[in-house]
């Protein structure tokens, strides 16, 4: 697991997912889903393709709307906030899409700068260079600030990525396959980068992967959906070590 775990708070609970359904029309996707995060872990959420790993994403983040149950979000009910408070709580939770989803039309410094103007107040010129610089300073990438998108790799993109939703110093990271598409190398280098991310911003992390190699190193616990539910939930030997025919179809799968 993680090498170097920051304190859990396991009184904290800054995200409590209860009984909580959705549906899209007739498909079922998540069935009766509970789940705490607590204040300075990082909860790796495994499942199949289509088992709705980003769908609940979305939901914490309040870009999507619960049939039933409740999602609190740094104690506050996602479902029951008016549009002004649930902009202000989306500023709390940094969202790293599948992809990247920079700009292409816009060089890096722009892409970071997109964000700031939901600060208010507004910040200066001066202000906006130095929270620019701070990130791409933190994701090893200053010397790229005056590139396009297109001049960076996918590892590069995925840094920008990232710095990008860091610029508004979020509680909660949620990352949706941070490491897919990338070479072995270079998503070594992004596993580090969000433990980096989690010692100096001090977050709370979901990280949806298919990679074990990240869940292992990012993890301190992992959680399987089966069937819209967690079926598993513990450290990775807790999850892995069972008889569970999932966990077992998902080791055996990626490490053949
Ligand atoms: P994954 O676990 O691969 O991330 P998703 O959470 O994206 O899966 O999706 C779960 C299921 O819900 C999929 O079958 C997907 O097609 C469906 N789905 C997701 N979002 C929508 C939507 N906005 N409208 C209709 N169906 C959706
Ligand atoms: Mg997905």
């Amino acid at each position: 697991m993680r090498k170097s775990p920051v304190d859990i708070d396991k009184q904290n609970a800054v995200v409590r997912i209860r009984g909580l359904y959705k549906s899209f029309d007739t498909l079922d996707v998540l069935m009766g889903m509970d789940l705490d995060l607590y204040k300075g872990e990082n909860i790796v959420v495994l499942g199949r393709s289509g088992s709705g790993k980003s769908v609940l994403i979305k939901l914490i983040a309040g870009l999507l709307k619960p049939d039933k149950g409740t999602i609190r979000v740094a104690g506050e009910e996602v479902d029951r906030l008016s549009p002004k408070e649930l902009q202000e709580l989306r500023l709390k939770i940094g969202f790293l899409y599948q992809g990247s989803a920079l700009y292409d039309s816009m060089t890096v410094r722009e892409n970071l700068e997109f964000p700031l103007v939901r600060n208010s107040p507004p910040l200066t010129r001066k202000e906006r260079d130095a929270a620019v610089y701070e990130v791409l300073e933190n994701v090893g990438l200053a010397q790229s600030i005056d590139k396009m998108p297109a001049e960076l790799s996918g590892g590069q993109k995925k840094r920008v990525g990232i710095a990008r939703t860091l610029i508004l110093h979020p509680d909660i990271m949620l990352y949706d396959e941070p490491t897919a598409g990338l070479d072995p190398i270079t998503s070594s280098d992004i596993i580090t980068l969000i433990n980096e991310v989690q010692q100096k911003y001090q977050t709370s992390s979901v990280i949806i992967t298919h990679d074990l190699t990240c869940a292992k190193a990012t993890g301190d616990r992992l959680a399987l959906i089966t069937d819209g539910k967690f079926s598993r939930e513990g450290s990775f030997e807790e999850v892995f070590r069972t008889g569970d025919t999932e966990a077992k179809k998902f080791y055996d799968y990626n490490f053949i």
